[in-house]
């Protein structure tokens, strides 16, 4: 076993200069320009014997206080705190404009170029690999997008269709996709019912922009990308999934995911367990269960499973980053936890070739 290197394929470093100004709603600014208010709000939760509410109000206050850090490298060494030395992060832009929240301080430009910075910085070299993202829904975001794949050299493609636009949106199929194809980068794009919606878009277009199959398409045309749908569908699924109940919609995008990859039809696809972990106590017990057996379908699965954190989104859990990294290597053993934590993650790169025999085998 190597078990000497954790790739934790899924965090974000940005901060409120990134967030648009009337997100998730316009009354929540008042809280951004005083945060005191939400500890006020707290304590006023404990007193009135509200525990839970006040645990609440209390995380949103750290959420809220991590956005307010001054710059990317403030973020990064609060999450690169939780980690073994030498583990490195994949950090996910995000183009929040035009989505309806109004306007981001930050361009996508200034973006991308400060993660390039940061990823030259003594403190991060070695440990931060940007992805770039793109938003066709903003004007010039694809030669942006463009320009980070390949003047600044990043590592691979964030999308997060459920802002507003389909995963085959054409601007993708015809000019990000072929690009990232060409220079053999794997794609990440946000896989569950949360997160970041477009203002305008309603939850059953949301879901259709983001749902498991609307990859069909894409996975057809480009079938040798490396395709993550990070979240393994989230966490309303797996919820759902362990209370044995329908979720919205009527399918279940865990198990869905998990019929695509396990059919074999698709090598090249793969997931995340970002955010929907940190619900450990109910759903690590699923995931180990999926994970393990001798099935075809069960192998196929745990070669395409990635760790990844969704730092610092987490900040609104119980569980640190620590805490969920260390009962997950508990949970599932040190063999698996080094396949999600190490191995996967360094082919999905394209940094480690793998034995190709489990897709070519019949079930
Ligand atoms: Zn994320």
């Amino acid at each position: 076993m190597s078990g000497s290197r954790i790739t934790n394929c899924h965090i974000h470093l940005f901060t409120a200069q990134h967030v648009p100004r009337n997100f998730p709603f316009a009354w929540t600014r008042v809280f951004r320009k005083d945060p005191s208010l939400i500890l006020g709000l707290s304590w006023l939760a404990r007193i009135a014997g509200r525990d839970e509410w006040a645990d609440k109000l209390h995380r949103l206050y750290q959420f809220q206080q991590q956005g307010a850090l001054p710059d990317e490298a403030s973020v990064f060494a609060d999450v690169a705190a939780h980690y073994p030395r030498n583990t490195r992060f994949i950090a996910l832009p995000m183009d929040m404009r035009c989505i309806g929240h109004g306007e981001v301080p930050v361009s996508l430009r200034e973006q991308h170029d400060a993660l390039a910075r940061l990823r030259s910085t003594r403190q991060a070299r070695g440990a931060v690999i940007p992805f770039a993202t793109v938003n066709p829904l903003v004007p010039g975001s694809v030669e942006e997008c463009k320009r980070a794949l390949t003047d600044l050299r990043f590592a691979g493609l964030k999308i997060y269709p459920r802002m507003g636009f389909a995963p085959d949106h054409p601007d993708l199929m015809e000019e990000i996709y072929p690009l990232v194809s060409d220079l053999n980068l794997p794609v990440m794009t946000h896989c569950s019912r949360g997160g970041v919606q477009g203002k305008r878009i309603c939850n059953y277009r949301g879901d259709a922009f983001t749902r498991p199959k609307a990859y069909l398409p894409v996975l057809r045309r480009f079938p040798q990308m490396r395709i993550c749908l990070a979240h393994f569908g989230g966490q309303d699924d797996w919820v759902d999934y362990a209370a044995a109940q329908p979720t919205r919609g009527n399918e279940n995008w865990m198990v869905q995911i998990r019929e695509m990859i396990g059919s074999g039809e698709f090598p090249n696809l793969w997931t995340d367990i970002s955010y929907t972990m940190f619900h450990f106590q109910d759903l690590a017990p699923i995931l180990k269960l999926i994970l393990t057996g001798g099935s075809l379908e069960a192998r196929r699965l745990r070669s395409r499973v990635l760790f990844g954190s969704d730092f610092y989104m987490t900040r609104q859990e119980e569980l640190s980053e620590r805490a969920v990294c260390i009962r997950l290597r508990e949970k599932l053993g040190e063999e698996l936890f080094w396949q999600l934590a190490e191995t996967g993650p360094e082919v999905w790169l394209g940094e480690r070739d793998e034995d190709k025999s489990l897709w070519t085998l019949q079930g």
